[in-house]
């Protein structure tokens, strides 16, 4: 834990104290660095058995499903990690479904990316599109319980519309663009509860003014059940993953890149470009950064050139907050005082989490959370 009021940063990748939970080792290496090690040596095979695992998870799926029109569920949501697994799928002579989210907030480009690469790849979709007034009403409640997982509704609606498909049409794997290479350096308190349905719930009961519904959730205990019966594998975990080589490749598949990670959606770029800086005091692509340093993907060097670009365009600024105050219809003034609430986190609220502490269970809590 950083106890200090000094300024810190890692030595190897760009993560610093504006995680008020980071520490360093001696040498100034910080923990998320550490937790990098670990899940790539636990979960990312070394090169010579990396080929073996693969071609040993896929054609367990072909035998499996031989018989069934899909062999899996694709979670898609347009991006570039997503986008290249279906690629990849396609070159493994696997048949997928894919499974997409419509939150109400996709941009332009991402909804053709979506429609493109499926088409090119001839892949079948199902899009589950959120009932806007509930997931409208559910976001705005976030906004006013005042922590920084605004987020976490749609995360938590995109893990059970794919588990829910994957159960409805008894498809038993789950393959996502989840990977440890570019997504790894993620602080516990600039996001959690993405498993939390007592959470979400809690903050809707308070704030809320419609009932959730139709809102696609899970509870804990439910999930851990789905999990032992459905294989959800991030496969790009098993090839030599590079964002990089994928943005070459995807444009043949009329795949557009765009600037920013998980800027695929209007909203995710207006709250991490401005609401999480401007409020809660922190950059989130100093975790996307630190993974692609650590990954090699770029220098450290350029990572912290990165740091200093804006990294929102003011005229993109102004467009993106004019969209957020018309789809919420609400005025400059009242985002303004939402803006200024002060700053809660998951245990002001009932959470998973905040129930865990209260009995001193928080590693064992932790462990829980590694585990599924
Ligand atoms: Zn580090």
């Amino acid at each position: 834990m950083n106890n200090t009021s000094e300024y810190q940063i890692c030595t190897r990748c760009v993560m610093d104290t504006s995680d008020q939970e980071i520490f360093f080792d001696r040498k100034g290496i910080c923990n998320h660095c550490h937790e990098y090690d670990f899940r790539i040596k636990r979960y990312v095979p070394d090169k010579e058995n990396a080929k073996s695992a693969l071609n040993s998870i896929l054609d367990k799926i072909k035998k499996d499903q031989s018989n069934k029109k899909y062999d899996c569920i694709l979670g898609l949501s347009g991006g570039v990690d997503s986008s290249f697994l279906a690629v990849k799928l396609k070159e493994f002579g696997l048949r997928p479904l894919a499974v997409h989210l419509d939150n109400g907030w996709n941009t332009e480009i991402s909804t053709k990316n979506v429609e493109n690469v499926i088409k090119k790849l001839n892949i079948d979709i199902f899009t589950h599109v959120l009932d806007w007034n509930e997931f409208k009403d559910l976001q705005m409640s976030f906004l006013k319980a005042s922590t920084p997982d605004i987020e976490i509704p749609t995360d938590h609606a995109i893990t059970a519309v794919l588990l829910k498909t994957a159960e409805r049409l008894k498809i038993p794997y789950i393959l996502t663009g989840g990977n440890v290479k570019t997504e790894c350096h993620l602080p516990r308190t600039w996001s959690s509860g993405h498993h939390d349905w007592n959470y979400i719930r809690s903050v809707n009961r308070i704030f809320g003014k419609t009932d959730l519904k139709n809102f696609p959730h899970f509870t804990f205990f439910g999930l851990l059940k789905k999990r032992f019966s459905q294989n959800w594998i991030n496969l790009l975990n098993y090839i030599d993953y590079s964002p990089k080589t994928a943005k070459k490749v995807l444009p043949e598949y009329g795949w557009q890149n765009y600037d920013g990670k998980h800027y695929e959606s209007v909203f995710t770029r207006f709250y991490q470009g401005y609401i999480l800086p401007q409020k809660f005091g922190y950059d989130k692509r100093r975790c996307h950064l630190s993974s692609l340093v650590c990954s090699s993907e770029i220098t450290r060097d350029i990572a912290l050139e990165e740091l200093k670009k804006s990294g929102y365009p003011e005229e993109l600024l102004r467009e993106d907050k004019q969209i957020f105050l018309k789809k919420f219809e609400i005025t400059e003034n009242e985002f303004a005082q939402l803006m200024n609430l002060p700053i809660k986190s998951i245990i002001d609220y009932n959470s998973q989490e905040k129930l865990f502490r209260m009995f001193g269970l928080n590693k064992f809590w932790q462990l829980i959370r590694k585990i599924v």
